[in-house]
């Protein structure tokens, strides 16, 4: 098999490169993911998505009336994208945006697709998801926040929600929300646009171990919704979710060019420390870790790539992205770990400490690699979901 781009893919992937070089705005590279630490870097990031839509970069595969490449798109363009931005380490935002344009494309009324879209691709409005609750993550389908109709005909909101990656910076949520409470809880959940502004609606930002802020509790509390905040039919809300997060299945690739630039970070480091009066990287366990850790990137890469051209020919299995999922997250815990312990007592320096290794890359990855097992479902989900419908193992 081969997995190479073809001659046109890589003449495409240098017009991206030189895009990027020449519009991503000058934000510093940091040690580790996290949100814009103010709401001027968060508008030049915003700002940023919009070239790349109003470039085709991104939202190629919307519909030409709202922006659309239609047949000029493919979905391995979107894949050359996704591993320039990873390669050039350009600031992404990763919001809720796709997300929600493809619900309101697939599931929406035009009078939404024209009032939400043109916000999207020009960068002007940031989105949150507001699924997860402290009790439903995993169990997402259980989730208890709850719309209420109101005499108007709009929704009344009551719950709380937790883990909103940059709600913070939201104008509006794409909610998930119970409308019938007696019917199965698969089927008695609604989608539903959250204008972030109004009344009842508190964001409250959670400091992480990192020490930075990603993410948010929300509560809302009555808050008042008119009747086309609803997307699709009542009660749908659970496939409406299912459907738009197929969306982000090529975002994979891009995880495959951030290990390789780890794994040649951590060469670089084995270079630089001493084990036993020596350079680590003439340490033999040190050489077969970091023989592994390669080895295993190109087997993800081969795996992606495969998933790719699976995907494009509408073939794909229900546990080929899980397979990738679980694969990156755990070989990302697995690379910051080891990167720490050559780092020797240096390693529990942080960003901005005088003598921190790689100006505290390492810890950074080290504490938010875990992230990556838990976040788009965990590890233990990816097992269960390979075992049960992939293998057809029993529950
Ligand atoms: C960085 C990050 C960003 C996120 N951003 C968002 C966001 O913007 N919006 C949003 O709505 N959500 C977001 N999430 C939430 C994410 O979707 C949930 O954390 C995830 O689905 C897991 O749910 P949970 O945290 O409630 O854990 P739980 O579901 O409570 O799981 C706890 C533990 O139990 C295990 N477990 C659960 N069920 C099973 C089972 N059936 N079999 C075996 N083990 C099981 C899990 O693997 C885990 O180890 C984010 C999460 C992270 C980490």
């Amino acid at each position: 098999m081969d997995y190479g781009m073809g001659p046109e893919l890589e003449q495409f992937r240098l017009e991206v490169r030189a895009f990027i070089e020449a519009n991503a705005p000058a934000i510093p590279p940091k040690a580790g993911v996290r949100s814009a630490e103010n709401r001027a870097e968060h508008a030049l990031i915003m700002e940023w998505m919009g070239k790349l839509y109003a470039a085709g970069y991104m939202g190629g595969d919307w519909p030409e009336q709202y922006g659309g490449r239609g047949s000029a798109y493919s979905s391995e363009r979107d894949v050359v994208v996704g591993e320039e931005l990873a390669r050039a380490r350009a600031p992404y935002f990763a919001g809720a945006g796709e997300l929600i344009s493809h619900a309101l494309i697939d599931f929406g009324t035009e009078d939404q697709c024209q009032r939400y879209l043109p916000g999207i691709r020009s960068g002007r409005d940031t989105w949150c998801q507001l699924f997860s609750e402290p009790s439903s993550g995993s169990d997402l389908a259980s989730l208890r926040t709850k719309a209420v109709r109101t005499e108007n005909g709009g929704f009344r909101i009551n719950g709380q929600k937790v883990w909103t990656t940059n709600g913070h910076w939201a104008d509006y949520g794409y909610l998930l929300a119970r409308t019938d409470p007696d019917a199965p809880k698969h089927k008695g959940i609604s989608a539903l646009v959250v204008d972030m502004t109004l009344p009842g609606v508190d964001v409250r930002p959670l400091r992480e171990m990192t020490g930075t802020s990603d993410f948010n509790e929300v509560f809302l509390d009555n808050v008042e919704l008119p009747a086309d905040a609803l997307i699709g039919e009542l009660n749908s809300g659970w496939s409406i979710a299912n459907s738009s997060l197929v969306h982000e299945r090529s975002s994979t690739a891009t995880t495959v060019v951030r290990l390789r630039q780890s794994i040649g970070a951590l060469t670089d480091l084995a270079k630089s420390v001493h084990r036993g009066g020596r350079p680590a990287i003439e340490d033999g366990a040190v050489q077969e870790t970091l023989g592994k850790f390669t080895a295993e990137v190109e087997a993800l890469s081969a795996l992606v790539y495969a998933n790719i051209s699976r995907w494009s020919r509408g073939t794909e299995r229900v546990h080929d992205a899980p397979m990738a999922k679980l694969m990156f997250s755990e070989l990302g815990v697995e690379i910051a770990r080891f990167a720490l312990e050559l780092s020797g007592e240096a390693g529990i320096l942080v960003e901005g400490d005088p003598g921190a290794v790689d100006n505290g890359r390492w810890q950074d990855e080290f504490l938010y690699a875990r992230a990556y097992t838990i976040a788009g479902g965990s590890s233990e989900i990816m097992r269960n979901i390979i075992a049960e419908r992939g293998l057809k193992l029993p529950r």
